[in-house]
């Protein structure tokens, strides 16, 4: 079979595919939540960005409120000091009053316009010059009002910054600057307070923290540090800096904004710890997580309870059927879902099915084993040697009984370790027809006499009969056989002859003699003596005859009877053998017929004539002295066919097999002379060369006997037999 070429796939379990499919599930779910939770987080973002946006933007509006109140209250101040001319006393009292309705303001102070203070609420300010202050600088250039940074207060060095207005003529003269110093904590409560964990602040021009909201204490380094935050710098350049920044006092990830605070030039911020604003969508996460994980290993843990439902049982039955192959005995269904019940059933029906099967098969064993044993037994106890040689694939002895020590002196050990024994012990003239056997060129009918050496060096005389076996190809593949050690039966056969041999001489030189005085007194004698002389040379004839059967069939039956073989044209042997024995038979009842051409055989001519004459005379013999022969000569294209046929009385059925046997005579035929060898002399001489005789009759009819010549193999089974 041709190999198939394929992709090594892994088999997947049960647990496995389940596992997958749970897998496949769970994808679609976690991204659709991983997908919401980033949305949530996106929303919860820009609400909280926009929340402090929007809180940092009014508190710019607050701080831009509060300069521009206090600018407003110092310019309604001024306007009433420059109404009329007023001593510093009574200056200071009008700014202590002003001063005392603002929120946060420490001192209030009015500068001429070379910056000197004429007058202040903080009397340690009284006289000094604040010309280098920037916000001086730049009303004095012509500016409405300013705002200062951050500063130290000069009084006490708190943090401080400065709302200065200036006031000039209608023509533009400055007539003096009002400052109001305010004090940056009192101002950080506009910031408010913020919920949670919220804050503000304010910072101002430079980025130095003026408030803060819960407020913190600060030294002045950490109040500038802000300065150098990117969006701190980006808000006082004007713009909007919104999202997660990291805080500049404690590195914390803050979201919130830091928005400009336009009129001011300073920066408000608004923001709350991230952690925090992103508390409830990281909740939300935590929750939601918690619930898939939940589902995935309650998904999979019934994932693993399903499989183990129905791997367990299928292992189970694996188990089983593994039993069942060693030889088990059928077992209780096992326990499980339907599907696994139904295989289970049905490996339980099978297993029922196999176990009778085997039960019939064991019953069939033990018989066989019984019958080979029986065989055994009797082959063991033989007296002949039982024995199976194997041709194929190697020559050997598999059987060999224990008989044949007794026999050929070799023990069936020795015949096992040599596969040519068998040969070796056969004289040398007979290996060839006993190697035909063993080749299985031919199948035997005939036992086969073997001339062999025993170990010891006597000879004998094996008579052996076998069988081939053949393979479902037809090839002969072991040959087996029963050999008889016929030695006795051989030298008595062999005695036998002798005495006929003896006898048939002692018999025939008197009768020789008798039928030499017989034949003078033929020509001599008158008729009356002629008479008495034919009959008795009649009587002579018929005991040479008889002598002649005996000696032959002793001679056949031990088997020792040699062929001439030639080739035969069966025609002209035919013509021929009705001229040569015209006087001994009434050959003008005898008629011949050749139906169809005839190829030539070989036959031995002596033995021919005999086998011819044998038939044709036991016709003439047993029908009416005026009924006719027919001798028929027909060919098909396997056998040729020599037939007598004679128009007698027939033969009875149940005779009609015992015909050829030695001396025997049917029951109507006792009144006619003979021994009832005729018959068997013919057989034997038939199947001497390789022939077989046939006979047909029906009462009244009369009978044919026919020689049945094979064409093909007629001449190779003569020459076999000729040595027999
Ligand atoms: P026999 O010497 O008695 O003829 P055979 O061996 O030739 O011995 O024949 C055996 C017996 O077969 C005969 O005795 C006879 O009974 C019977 N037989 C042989 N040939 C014929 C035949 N042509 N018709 C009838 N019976 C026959």
């Amino acid at each position: 079979m041709r190999a198939m070429r394929r992709l090594p796939v892994r088999p997947r379990t049960i647990q496995g595919s389940l596992l997958a499919l749970i897998g496949f599930a769970l994808v679609p779910v976690v991204v659709f939540g991983a997908y919401e939770l980033v949305g949530e987080y996106r929303e919860q973002r820009e609400v909280e960005v926009g929340a402090s946006a929007d809180l940092a933007r009014s508190l710019a509006t607050a701080a831009e409120a509060f300069v521009l109140d206090l600018a407003r209250a110092e310019y309604a101040a001024a306007v009433a000091l420059a109404a009329s001319a007023h001593t510093p006393a009574e200056i200071e009292r009008e700014l202590a009053m002003v001063s005392a309705d603002l929120p946060g303001v420490r001192d209030l102070s009015w500068l001429d316009p070379r910056a000197r203070v004429v007058a202040s609420t903080e009397p340690q300010l009284v006289g000094k010059s604040l010309y280098a202050r920037d916000y001086f600088q730049e009303i004095s250039a012509g500016a409405v009002w300013r705002v200062s940074a951050l500063v130290r207060s000069l009084v006490d060095g708190r943090p401080t910054f400065i709302v200065a207005r200036g006031f000039r003529r209608s023509s533009g003269e400055l007539v003096g600057v009002m400052t109001a110093a305010v004090d940056a904590d009192a101002f950080g409560a506009i910031l408010g307070r913020r919920s949670g964990s919220g804050a503000t602040s304010i910072c101002d021009s430079a980025g130095t923290v003026i408030a803060m909201s819960p407020p913190r204490p600060l030294d002045w380094a950490a109040r500038r540090r802000p300065s150098e935050h990117r969006w701190v710098q980006r808000a006082l350049a004007g713009q909007e800096a919104l999202g997660v920044f990291r805080s500049p006092f404690t590195g914390e990830r803050r979201i919130g904004a830091i928005v400009p605070v336009p009129s001011l030039g300073w920066a408000a911020q608004a923001s709350r710890p991230f952690d925090d604003a992103m508390a409830p969508v990281r909740r939300a996460a935590v929750v939601n997580a918690t619930v898939l994980l939940a589902t995935a290993l309650g998904a999979l843990a019934g994932a693993l309870l399903v499989a183990r439902g129905i791997s367990r049982p299928l292992s189970a039955l694996e188990t089983e059927a593994q039993r069942l192959a060693r030889g088990g005995e059928p077992v209780l269904p096992v326990r499980g879902p339907m599907e696994v019940r139904r295989v289970a059933r049905a490996l339980q029906s099978m297993a029922s099915g196999l176990a009778a099967r085997r039960t019939e098969l064991e019953a069939v064993n033990s018989r066989l084993a019984r019958s080979e044993e029986r065989f055994r037994l009797l082959a063991e106890n033989a007296q002949d040697l039982v024995y199976r040689y194997r041709l194929l694939p190697t020559p050997g002895f598999e059987y060999v009984s224990p008989a044949a020590t007794r026999i050929v002196g070799y023990t069936p050990e020795e015949h096992y370790a040599n596969p040519a024994l068998g040969m070796e012990y056969v004289h040398p003239d007979d290996r060839e027809r006993l190697a035909r056997v063993l080749a299985g060129a031919v199948d035997p009918a005939a036992p086969l006499a073997l001339r062999c050496v025993r170990k010891d060096g006597t000879p004998i005389w094996l008579e052996q009969r076998s069988t081939v076996v053949r393979d479902g190809d037809g090839r002969v593949v072991a040959v087996e056989g029963i050999a008889r050690d016929v030695t006795r039966v051989r030298s008595l056969q062999d005695e036998r002859e002798t005495l006929m041999q003896t006898v048939s001489h002692d018999l025939r030189t008197p009768l020789h003699v008798l039928v030499g005085h017989a034949q003078i007194l033929m020509r001599k004698g008158d008729a009356e003596v002629r008479r008495r002389a034919e009959a008795i040379l009649a009587s002579a004839g018929r005991m040479t005859r008889l002598i002649g059967d005996l000696v032959d069939a002793a001679r056949l039956e031990a088997g020792h009877v040699a062929l001439r073989l030639e080739p035969m044209d069966l025609v002209a042997f035919l013509a021929g053998w009705k001229e040569r024995m015209a006087g001994a038979f009434a050959l003008e009842r005898v008629r011949l017929e050749v139906r169809d051409p005839v190829p030539a055989v070989l036959a031995d001519p002596a033995r021919l004539d005999q086998i011819v004459g044998n038939l044709v005379s036991n016709a003439l013999k047993y029908s009416l002295p005026d009924s006719e022969v027919q001798v028929t000569l027909s060919a098909t294209p396997k056998t040729l066919r020599l037939s007598v046929a004679d128009r007698g009385p027939g033969i009875a059925p149940e005779e009609l097999s015992r015909l050829f046997e030695r001396y025997y005579r049917t029951k109507s035929a006792a009144q006619a002379e003979g021994l009832g060898l005729g018959l068997f002399i013919t057989r034997k001489l038939v199947e001497a060369h390789g022939w077989r005789i046939e006979v047909e009759s029906e009462a009244g009819k009369g009978s044919v006997f026919t020689v049945v010549v094979p064409v093909t193999t007629g001449a190779r089974a003569s020459r076999s037999s000729a040595a027999a």
